[in-house]
């Protein structure tokens, strides 16, 4: 079960991906916190992309796609993966495709998290209080917000075109809430 979750920053995907390693009973791999805990770390990975985490820009695809191949031959992998923040655009889906094919997997489902900018712009200033983040400034999430729009959006309809099951849950209100409908959305779809 490969699962793609996409969202805009501050959608909740982080949240809404844990919550659903139970349903799917596959682990929820989030690129975003891979880096930042090589940041954390130290490491020469980490050190590398501290900067473009920090301003809220893409790290080169070759590197991703490396990071992300490593974790999904992880043995807790073996079942798939619910994708967090990976593929963020065309070329990095069809490096995914490709990966998949050569153990025989591909995507089996899209999950969309949809979430007006106001309430995201407040969710992610709010965040930024709370957890310090170093791309949780203006400047930043500007740059993320439009880089989502641009480059990732058009990864689902590169998926949609392939036939791959887009499945949209509307991101706001509570946890709770926001999960019941990701789980109401998989379901209708038979895959959870
Ligand atoms: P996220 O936690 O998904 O918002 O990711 C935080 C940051 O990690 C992004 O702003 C990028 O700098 C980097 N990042 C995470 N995933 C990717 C990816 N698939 N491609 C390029 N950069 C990424």
């Amino acid at each position: 079960m490969i699962c793609l979750l996409f969202g805009p920053p501050g959608s909740g995907k982080g949240t809404q991906a844990e919550l659903l390693t139970a349903a799917l009973g596959v682990p929820h791999v989030s690129t975003g916190d891979l880096l930042r805990a090589e940041a954390a770390a130290g490491t020469a990975l980490g050190r590398g992309v501290a900067p473009l985490l920090a301003a809220g820009e893409l790290v080169p695809d070759e590197l991703m796609q490396q990071v992300l191949e490593q974790r999904l031959r992880a043995p807790d992998a073996a079942r798939g993966a619910i994708l967090d923040g990976y593929p963020r655009t065309v070329r990095q889906a069809r490096a995914l495709d490709a990966c998949l094919a050569r153990t025989g997997r591909r995507v089996d489902v899209v999950l969309v998290l949809g979430v007006d900018e106001t309430t995201l712009i407040g969710r992610l200033v709010h965040r930024a209080a709370e957890q310090h983040r170093a791309d949780d400034n203006p400047a930043s999430i500007a740059e993320r917000l439009a880089g989502y729009r641009q480059l990732t959006e058009p990864v689902i309809d590169y998926y949609r075109g392939k036939g791959v099951p887009v499945l949209e849950a509307n991101g706001t209100g509570d946890v709770d809430t926001v999960h019941r409908r990701t789980v109401r959305a998989l379901e209708s779809a038979g895959v959870a």
